[in-house]
């Protein structure tokens, strides 16, 4: 594994090797999952709660396991590393100390890199990984319809770090807006979010709470999130432009938001930051 500063993608204007590879959820404990990336023989792990479900799976598929990836230091997100580290030495990669930036990329053989995203704000430490432009792994940061409880206290760190998220959407397609007749739209490329939680049902019921004069809007993600969850059990992945269209959290620059806000939290809302700030204390009261 190397951690380089460039994208190596870009630097030498080649792209890398397409490399097969799979991604699957392991839950574990009450909510949360751990996401376990493997091409045929190697295997990446995010945020291993507990390390069993790890060991079993890729005993199953004859992996061998690689790195373990972390996005932030809260015991349901590390509780397995010990104990994986110990039974198969793979390389951790952390942002605990803040020894990782936004330009940097983590290199694992037999993978496509992970562009690392820092998103302080649920706490200091968190960071997301981006695997090949297209898979997000957004820990506690971003849920679908939800975001996660600013544990810092530092309100506009977590709003800077969902700016990011949006972002992505942007600089992923390359081009700017005024320039998408419909050859350009199918360049872009579309991001797939990968929360550390199922939390999509009771955060469609705080949106549907909060923006209840506009409950029609929201109801094909209703049965979406009902038939996911009834066939495969769990709700994710989600695209992040369908978490742009519906997600509160990421939606609070669109001034038609604000007055429902308002009305709600009982105080006058006039700007983006605080409309997220008083969502975010109806969704800790909720
Ligand atoms: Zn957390």
């Amino acid at each position: 594994m190397t951690l380089s500063r460039l994208y190596p993608e870009l630097a030498n204007g080649q792209k890398m090797e397409p490399k097969d590879y799979t991604i699957t959820a392991l839950p574990a404990l009450t909510d949360n999952y751990i996401w376990i990336i493997s091409n045929n023989k190697d295997a990446i792990v995010i945020d291993p709660t507990i390390a069993k479900p790890v060991s079993q799976y890729l005993q199953q598929h004859n992996l061998k396991l690689k790195a373990i990836l972390l996005t932030h230091p809260h015991g349901d997100h590390i509780g397995g590393v010990a104990e994986l580290v110990n039974l198969f030495q793979p390389q951790v990669v952390d942002n605990f100390k803040g020894q990782l930036s936004d330009d940097m990329l983590v290199s694992i053989d037999g993978f496509p890199g992970f562009r690392i995203i820092t998103t302080p704000g649920h706490m200091y430490e968190h960071v997301c990984y981006l695997l090949d432009s297209t898979h997000l792994f957004c820990g506690d940061t971003l849920f679908s319809l939800g975001c996660g409880r600013v544990f810092t206290g530092d309100f506009q760190a977590m709003y800077n770090s969902l700016n990011k998220i949006k972002a992505l959407v942007n600089s992923n397609s390359g081009l700017s807006n005024l320039n998408t007749n419909a050859n350009d739209l199918q360049l872009k490329k579309t991001i797939l979010c990968y929360p550390a939680h199922e939390y999509t049902m009771r955060n469609y019921e705080f949106t549907v709470a909060i923006d209840d004069g506009n409950n029609k809007y929201y109801e094909p993600l209703s049965a979406n999130i009902n038939s996911r969850l009834l066939t495969t059990g769990i709700s994710l992945p989600v695209n992040l432009e369908d978490e742009l269209n519906y997600n509160l959290f990421l939606r609070t620059d669109d001034p038609r938001i604000w007055p429902i806000v308002g009305a709600k939290a009982g105080v006058q809302v006039e700007d983006a930051f605080s409309c997220f700030y008083h969502l975010r204390q109806l969704r800790n009261n909720f």
